[in-house]
């Protein structure tokens, strides 16, 4: 992908409840994408990129969840199983990590959260994380495309970055599959 130190890898998501077939939350294909997203880190380190991951990281009850009137089966909360990182993910020490929906918001992208009751949006930190080091354009995987990447990207392009998506090292949740008729 060309890295240098203008450039950041953002690794999205890749955590038990998404990437293992026994996750609550698993995107099908989830448990491929780690190997060629450790390919990545390890071009990002060799040329001095700056190197995020991110987490869905919720409490035990959120508005996120459908058991408390949101959309999603109780996926990724905090210090469990389920949120911690795919075994098979190379996590290097010198990252920048982001934690997403700590508080009960809607954690979609790395950038941004939004309350799902009052729709208030707030900053994860990252974008000034990454103008403080210099950073100019994004290089986007994980999951899943259809929201948490799809979010990160959108809101990437927003604060000014260039933000390229590895599409071979993601996956979609793919809520409603057409082939899947009666949900
Ligand atoms: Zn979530």
């Amino acid at each position: 992908m060309g890295y240098d130190p203008a450039a950041a890898l953002l690794v999205v998501d890749v955590q038990n409840d998404f990437a293992d077939r026994t996750g609550s939350l698993y995107v099908a294909g989830g448990e491929e994408v780690a190997e060629l997203i450790n390919q990545q880190v390890a071009s990002a380190q060799d040329a001095g990129a700056v190197i995020v991951y991110t987490q869905d990281w919720h409490p035990r009850s959120t508005p996120h969840f459908a058991k408390d009137g949101g959309m999603w089966p109780v996926h990724c909360v905090a210090d469990t199983w389920g949120a911690e990182f795919y075994p098979d993910l190379v996590v290097v020490d010198n990252a920048i990590r982001i934690r997403k929906g700590v508080g009960g918001e809607d954690g979609y992208s790395a950038f941004n959260l939004r309350d799902p009751e009052s729709a208030e949006q707030s900053t994860t930190g990252l974008a000034d994380s990454l103008r403080s080091r210099g950073v100019e354009r994004v290089v986007i995987a994980g999951l899943a495309l259809d929201y948490c990447v799809k979010e990160t990207a959108v809101d990437a392009i927003s604060e000014g970055l260039t933000a390229t998506v590895i599409a071979d090292a993601t996956r979609a949740v793919n809520l409603r599959p057409v082939t899947e008729p009666g949900r």
